[in-house]
């Protein structure tokens, strides 16, 4: 600043001002993404950034930045022409500079302009000078006519949200809050491809039931760098906040910050570009619903227990708890999983003290005995096999389309006589024959894969070998956690409760009336229904099953082990 002067805007200066407050380094990115703004917008205007000023943690309420902070000696530098005049104050937009009443902060901006000091506004692109600061009058008088209609802390998000607004009006984008898969460019926001596609993943994971914690795990296994510098961890949190953040189906939604503006805040339609479509998000909002209430299992990294939130106990009514007793050298074998009663196994009152041997449950449902769950459909593995092939199908059908209407053509031309050169006419035909049979034959050979990948998921014991049996699986599998998450909201839809009475008597409850019964080492399905003769509810009980603890693809896996004996008390 010393070698200064002569022609005002040659030796200008470009003074990028950051502000960051607790919240926006929460979403953390703020101060990279304020920098790089600011570099730009001072490229653009033939300037490069000498120095860069912040406050951090300083909040612009009450104007604490620009009495005491980085600003405020800016200011004063300013004011006392340290500063030469022209120079530029880059900030990312006016809520950066000043948060304060609007009486305050018009006196704040007019006492930058006054000292000669441009101000550069990244997010609208836009420089205020002593010729340009009046288009800001408008705004700044919305602001004061919406600050004196309410309480104060709820004014000034109000105010903000005013302008804001008019500026959306504008089609531009008005705040240096936008996702972190994109950026605000020459005030338009451009999206990051790379993290789009990580949005892209994690809403197609948990469409797939593959639970938060998982996502973040497997997005951390990978080495994908998380978006937060502060905290560099993916974190199930964080995948939350993605999940339900509606700027990926194009919303704009001002940060909420008391309840009083809650509801007066709208959310804008078409704002920011859309990364997932409409439906996939709703769904996404459905299912965390389902989670949200309870349904899901325990946050960890296995899915054990299926029957979480199904299973109560006859006696209190209380939850049945799953505990994990297979390596338990403590305890006298057999070593196995159960569902016991909470209160129960705490003595806090209940009287039953059964142990229900998990896996003869758990087997019920994965052996397909209960008939009202198609258990390979459930796991969703039909479609995961076919899918693979179904694209190449489609193409080679299409391609043989293609070649069956050219050899027509050909056909009738030749019936038309149309062609002089009659041998050119027989090679296009030789050759489109030529390409129909190839096409067929990789055709039927495309078929023959997808139905053999079917069959194989079909087939039980390939199913299980794939890792749907409970016991010796790796559980951190994520296709595995997947497949277990959709049987069990197939189980949520079809059973309404599991009922555990006292000496191991577990009925399975289906929505539709039918009632599945266990005792002595055996299943029975018991079904009512209306005799139309004698006008009459019949009960009919029917044999549905030998309550099984390991099921017979796994005896040659594991026939060395001891036997688990099938009920414990
Ligand atoms: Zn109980």
């Amino acid at each position: 600043m010393k070698d200064n002067v002569e022609k005002k805007h040659v030796s200008a200066k470009a003074f990028a001002y950051i502000r960051l407050s607790s919240q926006s380094q929460a979403w953390g990115d703020g101060e990279r993404r304020q920098v790089e703004a600011a570099k730009e917008f001072a490229a653009r205007h033939g300037l490069t950034i000498d120095e860069t000023l912040s406050d951090i943690g300083v909040s612009a309420y009450r104007s604490k930045n620009s009495k005491g902070g980085a600003l405020g000696t800016f200011l004063d530098l300013a004011r006392d022409n340290v500063i030469e005049k022209g120079s530029m104050l880059i900030v990312e937009s006016i809520d950066r500079l000043t948060r304060d009443e609007p009486s305050s902060a018009l006196q704040l901006l007019l006492d930058i302009i006054k000292a000669e000091i441009r101000i550069g506004i990244t997010s609208i692109n836009m420089v205020m000078d002593s010729l340009t600061y009046v288009a800001l009058f408008p705004i700044i008088s919305e602001m004061a006519r919406a600050n004196s209609e309410s309480e104060h802390k709820s004014k000034r998000s109000l105010a903000n949200w005013v302008t804001k607004r008019l500026l959306a009006a504008q089609g531009t984008p008005v705040t240096s809050q936008c996702p972190l898969w994109m950026e605000v460019k020459n005030g338009e926001f451009c999206l990051i491809p790379e993290r789009v596609e990580i949005v892209k993943r994690i809403y197609g994971m948990y469409s797939d039931g593959i639970g938060r914690g998982a996502i973040a795990r497997a997005l951390m296994n990978e080495g994908i760098p998380a978006w937060n510098k502060r905290r560099p961890v993916w974190h199930p949190s964080y995948i939350f906040k993605v999940l339900h953040n509606r700027a990926v189906v194009g919303d704009y939604e001002p940060e909420t910050k008391t309840k009083e503006v809650h509801v007066a805040q709208k959310r804008i339609p078409d704002y920011y570009p859309p990364i997932i479509s409409p439906e996939l998000f709703n769904r996404i909002q459905g299912m965390s619903h389902v989670r949200r209430t309870g349904h899901s299992g325990r946050k960890g990294k296995k899915f054990a227990n299926l029957f979480q939130g199904l299973a109560q106990c006859t006696v209190c009514g209380g939850t049945m708890r799953f505990l994990n007793r297979t390596h338990d050298k403590k305890r006298e074998k057999p070593w196995a999983m159960y569902l016991v009663c909470s209160s129960g196994l705490e003595k806090l009152g209940c009287q039953n003290y059964s142990w229900y041997n998990y896996r003869v449950l758990e087997n019920f449902i994965l052996a397909g005995t209960l008939k009202e769950i198609d258990i390979i459909e459930a796991a969703g593995l039909h479609r995961e096999a076919e899918l693979e092939n179904m694209d190449l199908v489609e193409k080679l059908k299409a391609e043989l389309d293609k070649a069956d209407a050219n050899i027509a053509n050909l056909v009738s031309l030749l019936d038309d006589k149309a062609l002089e050169d009659m041998n050119e006419l027989k090679r296009a035909l030789l050759e489109e024959h030529r390409k129909r049979k190839s096409l067929r034959e990789r055709l039927a050979a495309a078929r023959g894969v997808a139905a053999e990948a079917r069959q194989a998921a079909e087939n039980t014991d390939l199913f299980r070998q794939a890792g749907v049996a409970p016991e010796g699986i790796d559980m951190s599998d994520d296709a595995v956690y997947a497949r277990r998450v959709r049987i069990s909201m197939q189980m949520r839809s079809m059973i309404d409760r599991v009922d555990c009475a006292p000496k191991h008597c577990v009925s399975i409850r289906m929505k539709s009336g039918t009632v599945y019964e266990l005792e002595d080492g055996q299943w029975t399905r018991v079904e009512q229904r209306l005799a139309p003769v004698i006008n009459k509810v019949i009960t009919s009980r029917s044999f549905a099953g030998l309550a099984v603890t390991r099921l017979p693809c796994e005896y040659e896996k594991a026939s060395d082990t001891e036997e688990e004996q099938l009920v414990i008390v």
